[in-house]
């Protein structure tokens, strides 16, 4: 587990123009780092050091070595992710992935330290510069000391430290703590989980998260921001520039606090079970909804309500699961007939057996449905006792004749 704090300490000018230095100087031993991993296709610390050291020490004379280091380590770092998004695409569109930026640094950067480059004893910091160790004395808020004690095993593994656009040095201290083991509820129910667009969550049980202030909210930044995108002047740019800052931060606060009531749930849950909108987002998004419904769709961060609903949840003891998103906001949940018409709006009324409630509410009875049948077909135990099956009292099966199962004939 990591936990970070970030510390705005006060620092002379002189000081401060020296984190500017260190910054540049920073910056291009990662980007001549980077340059030698690529060119000679290699992800090794211990190639790059041979090769690279002396020079990077030529063209940043007084970088300390700790921190030559680090730029090296990051830089690493960074060319692995970028040769696994590169093979990616390359699959997909060879000539896109030919034309991926490498990954380089602006004299802007926020530089990483780690152990050896930053320490804290007490309260007082220090950390490495281009001219000598810079020392000053933080306080740490109390509410973080609380949280994260010695105690338990939190001890700092490093720092990023760079400057804010206001012109403050902030450093940001990184703790870790090995990972307790958490044993998952195994007794509690399923709960399927359905991401919408009146709702942005909505239980099986019926419950819906984030609708009328989100929605509120939403609306506004909508309004303003076609206001201005039709002015098109220099301030309304920069001002829409801001609002997205704005919205962004609005939509994180909001996954926080959705994701922590899911977590933190009264009712004894062991399982979530959410649909996997990784393959199916925009193929779901073209089927079911119109051009106004896709704005707010594609507004919102449902990766982000992910990660975060996933480590909340793992704290707790509640394991949160994926499944096919096919068809769950077009069938009944209770007869299981497949029928587009049903669904109006965010009511479902199923034209084969009536019965009615919320679209939302019976797409997330399907993702849940659809979990347990998949348990069930893998042979795994089921975690609990499953309910709503549906009228037969069988499992159901997968609608056929839409996946190939064979080869068609003449094809080889
Ligand atoms: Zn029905």
């Amino acid at each position: 587990m990591r936990r970070t704090v970030s510390i705005f300490p006060e620092l002379s000018g002189e000081e401060k123009a020296s984190i500017i230095e260190t910054r540049k100087q920073y910056a291009r031993a990662f980007n001549m780092s980077v340059e030698c991993l690529i060119n000679n296709s290699s992800t090794s610390k211990r190639f790059l050091h041979k090769v690279q050291y002396e020079r990077i020490k030529e063209e940043c004379p007084s970088l300390p070595t700790g921190l030559i280091q680090c730029a090296r380590d990051v830089a690493v770092e960074a060319v692995k992710t970028w040769n696994v998004k590169k093979t990616k695409l390359k699959q997909k569109k060879p000539k896109k992935a030919e034309r991926m930026k490498r990954p380089s640094m602006k004299e802007k950067c926020t530089m990483r330290y780690d152990v050896r480059t930053v320490t804290l004893r007490g309260s007082q910091l220090t950390f490495s510069t281009c001219e000598r160790r810079i020392k000053t004395i933080i306080s740490i808020p109390e509410f973080f000391t609380e949280r994260y004690p010695d105690s338990e095993g939190w001890k700092l593994k490093g720092a990023n430290i760079g400057m804010d656009r206001k012109g403050r040095v902030f450093v940001n201290l990184i703790y870790e703590c090995p990972d307790p083991v958490i044993e998952e509820n195994k007794d509690g129910k399923i709960v399927g989980l359905d991401r919408g667009v009146y709702n942005i969550v909505t239980t099986s049980d019926g419950t819906h998260y984030g609708a009328k202030d989100v929605r509120r909210v939403k609306r506004k930044y909508n309004h303003v921001r076609s206001v201005l995108q039709e002015k098109g002047t220099r301030s309304a740019k920069r001002r829409l520039k801001s609002i997205s800052g704005c919205e962004k931060r609005f939509v994180h606060d909001q996954n926080h606090c959705i994701s922590k009531k899911l977590a933190n749930t009264d009712e004894d849950v062991s399982i979530y079970v959410l649909e996997d909108l990784s393959s199916m987002n925009m193929k779901r998004l073209r089927g079911k909804s119109n051009k106004t419904m896709r704005k707010w769709l594609s507004n919102w961060s449902y990766s982000d309500l992910e990660e975060k609903l996933t480590y909340k949840c793992k704290r707790n003891g509640i394991r949160v699961e994926f499944v096919d998103a096919r068809y769950t906001s077009q069938k009944c949940s209770v007869c299981k007939t497949i029928d587009k018409a049903s669904r109006k709006g965010n009511r479902y009324t199923c034209r084969h057996c009536g019965s009615r409630m919320h679209a939302d509410t019976n797409a997330a009875i399907n993702i849940r449905d659809n979990y347990i049948t998949r348990i069930q077909q893998s042979g795994q135990a089921a975690v609990n006792q499953p309910y709503g099956w549906g009228a037969t009292g069988k499992p159901e099966t997968e609608p056929v004749g839409k996946t190939l199962t064979s080869k068609p004939s003449g094809l080889s």
